[in-house]
């Protein structure tokens, strides 16, 4: 059998949470219960849960949706709201502040159950798109415009950056210097085609064996 997926439950009413706990622990979850938003905040740090589920409110100086604000403060931990307050202010606030999903009491444990595992489908799924591109050992993040060598951070200039990043979107594919040119430095450019060279030169030059580019002699080149 799988490992029970460790979730933290913020929760006072223990009529709801045992009921919670109940199900979950049905669906393959180790649930801790927290009653308050201070012990809330301690089993996350401490029991390392793949997800939260936080009532909004909760008796003591932090409430949920400042428990939700904590912790998007800290990354991305997914959280599902739970709340008597069926108050469209709070939906809003609560996604706001960074909730995955919402669910309003009273509620089926086994929707709850539900949205629980879409939810950690969502965050661990290839759904969400990574903006990193691999080749052997470089690693291009598009967002951040960031490459690594074997995980060493390296500094390119831009036109370095973009000519890395298209071959990186084409690997195992020839191109040629002529649509390396129109692909980075545009269509419009006007130069001689050695000025792909020249930034390939740099480009080993700076990635090392990390970088496994090949020259098709008369042609062009191949990243992988
Ligand atoms: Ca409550």
């Amino acid at each position: 059998m799988a490992e029970p997926v460790p979730v933290v439950l913020v929760e006072d009413d223990p009529h709801i949470a045992d009921l919670v706990d109940l199900y979950l622990r049905d669906a393959g979850f180790k649930v801790f219960q927290a009653t308050t938003g201070e012990q809330g905040l301690e089993y996350i740090a401490t029991r390392r849960p793949r997800l939260v589920i936080l009532d909004l409110g909760l008796p003591g100086e932090i409430d949920g949706l400042e428990v939700c604000r904590q912790l998007r403060a800290k990354g991305d931990l997914p959280v599902v709201i739970l709340t008597a307050r069926d108050g469209e202010i709070d939906r809003v606030v609560g996604l706001e502040l960074g909730a995955d999903d919402y669910v309003t009491k009273p509620f089926s444990p086994r929707e709850l159950v539900a949205r629980v595992r879409a939810v950690l489908r969502r965050a661990d799924g290839p759904s969400r798109p990574s903006s990193v591109l691999t080749a052997g050992a470089i690693e291009v993040d598009v967002d951040r415009r960031e490459v690594r060598a074997a995980g060493t951070p390296v500094a390119l200039t831009a036109r370095e950056f973009d000519l890395l990043r298209h071959l990186a979107e084409h690997p195992g594919l020839v191109l040629t210097r002529q649509q390396l040119l129109d692909a980075v430095w545009g269509p419009g450019w006007v130069g001689d085609e050695r000025t792909v060279d020249v930034h390939v030169r740099q480009l080993r030059r700076k990635l090392g064996e990390a970088l496994a580019l090949t020259t098709v002699w008369g042609v062009g080149y191949r990243l992988g």
